[in-house]
């Protein structure tokens, strides 16, 4: 079993939360932890390092902050690619062509505002779950 982190970001939550959840149980994929929360600037700009210096950076972390968040930690066989089949393409309109049945493909609009994140390894899930679950949030 593997752990991996998932967030329903501010396009999809609140809304579309029970629906994702559901979905879950399909996927074996088991909640082993979850919250609401509204990331400061900080802690966004944390979490997406990676992406520090492209042009969507401000945009992302200031999008990912403006509002609450649901985050789950989910447990499940092989579960970070599970969950990342589950989600679909980064890209939504990519998602409603080549994985119909996807979260993104449902909920997302675009390359950005795409309904859900999900780490891209379990090193990264490590990483994220200690952001969300572990660091206070006065950063
Ligand atoms: P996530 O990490 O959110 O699960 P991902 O791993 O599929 O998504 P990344 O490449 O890590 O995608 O990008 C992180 C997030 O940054 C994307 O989910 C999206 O919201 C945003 N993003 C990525 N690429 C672009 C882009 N070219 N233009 C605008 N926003 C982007």
């Amino acid at each position: 079993l593997q752990t991996t982190l998932a967030l329903i970001k501010p396009d999809a939550y609140p809304a579309h939360k029970n629906h994702i959840a559901n979905k879950l149980k399909q996927c074996k994929l088991t909640i082993l932890n979850e919250k609401e929360l509204h990331m400061t600037l900080g802690m966004a700009q944390e979490f997406y390092r990676e992406h520090e210096g492209k042009p969507f950076f401000e945009d992302l972390t200031t999008w990912m902050s403006s509002a609450p968040i649901y985050a789950m930690v989910l447990e499940g066989p092989s579960g970070v690619k599970a969950w990342r089949n589950l989600a679909g393409p980064t890209n939504s309109e990519t998602a409603r062509e080549t994985a119909p049945w996807s979260i993104r493909a449902k909920f997302g609009t675009d390359g950005s505002t795409n309904a859900v994140h999900g780490s891209d390894s379990p090193e990264s899930a490590e990483r994220e779950i200690n952001i969300i679950f572990n660091i206070n949030t006065d950063s």
